[in-house]
């Protein structure tokens, strides 16, 4: 699936007090979504769980609003760990 629109939608302050801004759709001005996004990542970002699960880097801001990862690499190396987990503790269990 395709990333959002890059330049729709920018962290303008990752620490308190947090914001997130986003671009109005010109054409129709139709707000719902980006603004939802934005949301989204504020509520995030306030949790401080705006954060790559593998290794703990601030998401970039282009990223989806339910990303977990900071790039492909990342949530590679987080899945190949799940499946070594895994794998062990068949082996353990067997
Ligand atoms: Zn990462």
């Amino acid at each position: 699936m395709p990333g959002p629109d890059p330049y729709a939608l920018w962290i303008e302050s990752d620490e308190p007090p947090y914001r997130v801004c986003h671009q109005a759709y010109f054409w129709t001005g139709n707000n719902g979504n980006r603004r939802t996004r934005a949301i989204a990542i504020l509520r995030r970002l306030s949790l401080g769980d705006w954060r790559c699960r593998w290794c703990g880097d601030a998401l970039p801001d282009w990223r989806r609003a339910d990303a977990r990862y900071c790039n492909e690499g990342c949530r590679k190396r987080a899945a190949r760990s799940r499946c070594a987990a895994l794998a062990l503790a068949g082996r353990s269990a067997g």
